[in-house]
């Protein structure tokens, strides 16, 4: 990978944190505990409870994600970065970019089924 793929990458990676930080923060504040309201009958309380439940969902999702892309643009410098982890061969840039995480290229994630 040469420099101005990794400016490429630290942009996008960066612009990725930034968006899921905010989505984080949107569902943070959906989360907020339901108010115990009169006005709302108990299918009402039913549904609230479903969407809180596909918010803490989202929320895991993001979570995890963000931690990945923060160590992947700590990572950005490093020689090991881009590399895969099993057959060694430099991941497609356009998979990276895609996906600046990847730890491993495509047929080795096929291989090992992840
Ligand atoms: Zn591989």
């Amino acid at each position: 990978m040469n420099q101005q793929e990794k400016q490429e990458l630290k942009k996008i990676i960066e612009a990725e944190i930034k968006a899921l930080s905010d989505e984080i923060e949107n569902i943070q504040t959906a989360l907020k505990p339901i108010k115990k309201d009169c006005s709302l009958d108990s299918i009402d309380h039913k549904m609230l409870k479903q969407d809180q439940n596909i918010n803490i969902q989202r929320y895991e999702v993001a979570k995890v994600r963000l931690n990945r892309l923060k160590a992947a643009y700590l990572n950005l410098d490093n020689s090991d970065y881009g590399v895969c982890k099993e057959c060694e061969e430099d991941i497609n840039f356009e998979r990276l970019k895609l996906i600046p995480e990847s730890k491993y290229c495509v047929s080795c994630m096929n291989e090992l089924g992840l």
